[in-house]
């Protein structure tokens, strides 16, 4: 058993990696400032409300609790809203990302699993991408993530801090057993837009048809959050074992674009999605798939969903129960 803390564990991907870590028996603390994540999606009596910029809380925090690690899922997601308010995605993200580095080092916690992302590659030249494909992001999101990326390599060379980044393609779905779900506000998120639009009956907006994909629309590779949460487990114990640093894609090496989510989204629910066209969102790439041989072989993951259907069935489920907030 350790004892980990999980920044931004009020989220979506904090959230079913925090329960997935006390199901474990891990000692597990979350916080979160609750700017975009939930009270309700964190165990009674584990969650610590604070702001990366909280130097003294965060002082606190760490003091009466000796972290053996740490998960950061801490930062704003949006790549739209990225592309308008830049220097907030660059304030939150890398500073915030420092200010939490700097108390380790304190603290002394020398082991960090961080939550990168796909957008790291922008415009990939080969798919499915491997980890050393050229990073060069397309929105400030993507750059926020692998500037701190870069932080962790320079890290793990002065001061020995070790940790893995694990590059998010795109998350979604539901676990069943905790009864949480992906609820941001606002929502971005496609699969949870398909889901409301089914509900709503107001039309999802497809952001652009003119992509050089077979259908013209965006292709992601979608990952089950539950996997994605074993994903951190994985990483967590390769560092508490004394493993190096590493930075790992997780996706599922299959790609989908926006209609086919939509088919499969019609197929988990038995209903009909209703959707235009509408232009392309600034800074989206055309696809987006990842190669996950080195988690798989690396970190000896698997993941538990195979079909898209399964996974937006979750995420359905959840719809239908969820409070709306
Ligand atoms: N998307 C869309 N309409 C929406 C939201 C998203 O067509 O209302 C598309 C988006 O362009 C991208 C895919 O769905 O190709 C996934 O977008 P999301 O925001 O869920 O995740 P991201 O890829 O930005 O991490």
């Amino acid at each position: 058993m350790a004892s980990i803390l999980v920044t931004g564990g009020a989220g979506y991907i904090g959230a079913h990696t925090a329960r997935l870590l006390l199901e474990e028996r891990h000692d597990v603390q979350v916080f979160d400032d609750l700017s975009k994540g939930y009270a309700h999606n964190v165990p009674k009596g584990r969650l610590h409300i604070i702001n990366l910029h909280d130097t003294a809380s965060l002082e606190a925090l760490f003091a009466t609790h000796h972290f053996d690690a740490v998960i950061h899922f801490a930062a704003f997601i949006a790549v739209g809203e990225s592309m308008q308010e830049p220097e907030r995605y660059f304030r939150n993200n890398v500073g915030g990302s420092v200010a939490l580095l700097e108390m380790m080092r304190r603290h002394r916690v020398r082991r960090l699993v961080f939550s990168s992302t796909a957008a790291v590659y922008g415009d990939p030249e080969t798919t499915p991408i491997p980890e050393d494909a050229p990073l060069r992001p397309k929105n400030p999101y993507g750059e926020s993530k692998l500037m701190v990326e870069r932080i962790l390599e320079w890290l793990d060379r002065t001061s020995g801090l070790r940790s893995v980044s694990l590059r998010y393609f795109n998350a979604c779905g539901a676990e069943p057993r905790y009864g949480i779900g992906e609820e941001h506000q606002p929502e971005t998120h496609l699969v949870p837009l398909i889901l409301r639009a089914v509900r709503t009956g107001e039309p999802l907006t497809v952001f652009g048809g003119d992509y050089p994909t077979p259908d013209g629309t965006c292709i992601r590779d979608y990952i089950h959050v539950s996997d994605l949460a074993e994903a951190h487990v994985r990483a967590l114990e390769h560092l508490l074992d004394g493993g190096g640093s590493g930075v790992f894609n997780a996706g599922t090496g299959r790609g989908y674009s926006v209609l086919e989510v939509i088919r499969a989204a019609e197929k988990a629910t038995g209903m009909p999605v209703p959707f235009r066209y509408g232009p392309r969102r600034e800074g989206d790439a055309a696809a987006l798939v990842a190669d996950s041989s080195k988690l798989k072989k690396t970190l000896n993951w698997k993941p538990q969903y195979e079909t898209l259907e399964a996974m937006v069935g979750t995420a359905w489920e959840f719809e239908q129960h969820r409070r709306r907030v």
